[in-house]
C-alpha cells in the first residue's frame, strides 16, 4: 500500500491508540462507504461508530459463547413448538424474555430422551450471552466429577467460587447417570450459595421424585430440590424422541417414494 496518504497512516494510528480496531482495520471501506453515500459529518461519525460498536458486540458475543462451552449451536428459533404439544409456547415465549435470569430463578426441563432438553438449554443459553448475561454449560456428570475432585484436593471452595461466576449455569441431563451420596451434598453447595441470586437452568430424564434413585440419599436430594425448584419454572416434555420421529418420518417418505414408483413408470414393473 505504497499509496497509502500519511494522514490516513495518522488515523490508522489514532484509532489504534483509541482502541478503535474496525476503524483501524477498515479505514479505506469506511471512507469509501462514507463518500459513495455522500454522508453528512454527523451521519459520517454515525455510521464509524455504529459499525465500531457492531463489531465489538459480534466479538464480544464470540468469546462468551466460547467461555459458555456449549456441547453445539442450536438457537430457539431452529426449535419447532409443533413437534412438541406437550411444551406451552407461552411459557417458552415468557422465559425467552430472561426476566428470570434477572431475578435470580431457575428452570427445569424434565422429559425422556431425545425431546429437546438440551437444545432448549443451549437456545436460552444463546439468548442470555445476547443479552448480555455470562454463561456457563456443564453437562451434570461433568459438573459433579469436577466439585468430587476439588473436594478430594482440598480446593472446594475455590471451585465453587469459579462455577458460580456465570449468571446462568446450566446443567445438563441429571439423571442419565447414577451419583453416590456424596455428590448431592456437593451439588447442594452449588444451589444454596446461587438461591436467589444466581440462575440455573437444569435438564434430566427423572422427574423430581425420582432424585432419591439418582443420588441413592432420599434426604439430600430433597434438600437440592427444595433451593431448586421454589423459584422455578418447571416445564416437563412429552412424548417421543425428535430424532427418531425425524427418522421414521424420513422411513416413510422413502418407503412412500419407493411404492409409487411402479406406478409413475408402469412399464418398469417392480414387483
Ligand atoms: P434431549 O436433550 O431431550 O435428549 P436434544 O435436545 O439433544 O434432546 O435433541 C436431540 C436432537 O433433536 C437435537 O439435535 C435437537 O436439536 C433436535 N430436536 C429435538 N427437539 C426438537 C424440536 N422440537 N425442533 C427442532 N429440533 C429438535
Ligand atoms: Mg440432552
Amino acid at each position: 500500500m505504497s499509496t497509502e496518504r500519511p494522514v490516513d497512516v495518522r488515523l490508522r494510528k489514532m484509532a489504534a491508540r483509541l482502541k478503535l480496531s474496525y476503524t483501524r482495520d477498515h479505514l479505506h471501506e469506511l471512507l469509501e462507504s462514507v463518500i459513495t453515500a455522500k454522508f453528512t459529518p454527523r451521519e459520517a461519525l454515525e455510521y464509524v461508530f455504529s459499525q465500531e460498536i457492531e463489531q465489538r458486540e459480534a466479538n464480544r458475543i464470540k468469546q462468551a459463547l466460547m467461555a459458555a462451552h456449549f456441547p453445539y449451536e442450536r438457537s430457539l428459533s431452529g426449535f419447532d413448538m409443533t413437534a412438541q404439544p406437550s411444551l406451552d409456547p407461552g411459557v417458552i415465549r415468557e422465559l425467552s424474555r430472561l426476566e428470570w435470569i434477572e431475578a435470580g430463578e431457575n428452570v427445569a426441563i424434565f422429559g425422556p430422551p431425545g425431546v429437546g432438553k438440551t437444545h432448549l438449554a443451549i437456545a436460552f443459553g444463546r439468548l442470555a450471552i445476547e443479552k448480555g448475561y455470562p454463561v456457563r454449560f456443564y453437562s451434570a456428570a461433568a459438573l459433579i466429577a469436577l466439585l468430587e475432585k476439588a473436594h478430594k484436593e482440598g480446593n472446594l471452595e475455590a471451585k465453587l467460587r469459579e462455577i458460580n461466576k456465570p449468571k446462568l449455569l446450566i446443567i445438563d441431563e441429571l439423571g442419565y447417570l447414577p451419583f453416590g451420596p456424596q455428590a448431592a451434598h456437593l451439588l447442594f453447595h452449588l444451589v444454596c450459595r446461587r438461591y436467589e441470586k444466581k440462575s440455573i437452568l437444569i435438564t434430566g430424564n427423572r422427574p423430581p421424585s425420582e432424585w432419591g434413585l439418582i443420588f441413592g440419599d432420599t434426604a439430600a436430594a430433597a434438600a437440592v430440590l427444595d433451593r431448586l425448584l421454589h423459584h422455578c419454572t418447571v416445564m416437563t416434555i412429552l412424548g417421543d424422541s425428535y430424532r427418531i420421529r425425524h427418522c421414521r418420518k424420513q422411513e416413510v417418505m422413502s418407503r412412500t417414494a419407493t411404492v409409487t414408483e411402479p406406478e409413475e413408470q408402469p412399464t418398469v414393473g417392480i414387483a
